[in-house]
């Protein structure tokens, strides 16, 4: 498992690290989950890696691809290691939990823009916002 992640460290040309190794470990097992909880999972592994250390490795994967940032409005950044598929996020107004959604026509950028103003389009970022099951039942 570990020899993967290695190998997709490689692929971008980046240095195979203990700490970028554990970030992208942490971010398979766990994704969509914030800065602060990568760090607690990092520190699990690696009891002596700084904050700092870890907004480092997560800025180099997130700009080498291998790890993508989401930002739902009026939440904190979330990472994740399912890049490239273009899918979409469903989110929790109450308690910002996060799923993903597959995207919608199935092909990146799965929504055709009506008027791409001359733009070469790859992405198109939809987030679903509602009630998840959990926070639906505490409810009623
Ligand atoms: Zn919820
Ligand atoms: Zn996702």
């Amino acid at each position: 498992m570990t020899s993967d992640l290695a190998e997709q460290l490689r692929a971008v040309s980046l240095r195979v690290t203990r700490p970028r190794l554990a970030v992208l470990a942490a971010l398979r097992d766990h994704p969509h989950v914030d800065t602060d909880t990568v760090i607690a999972l990092v520190r699990a592994d690696l009891p002596t890696v700084s904050h700092q250390a870890v907004y480092d490795v997560l800025r180099a994967l997130t700009d080498a691809r291998l790890v993508r940032r989401i930002e739902p409005a009026g939440a904190t950044a979330r990472y994740e290691t399912r890049v490239a598929d273009n899918h979409h996020h469903v989110v929790c107004r109450s308690c910002g939990a996060i799923a993903d959604v597959d995207c919608a026509a199935g092909h990146s950028p799965c929504l055709s823009a009506s008027d791409d103003h001359g733009f070469v389009i790859d992405e198109a970022e939809v987030v679903y916002w509602g009630t998840c099951p959990d926070c639906s039942e505490g409810k009623s």
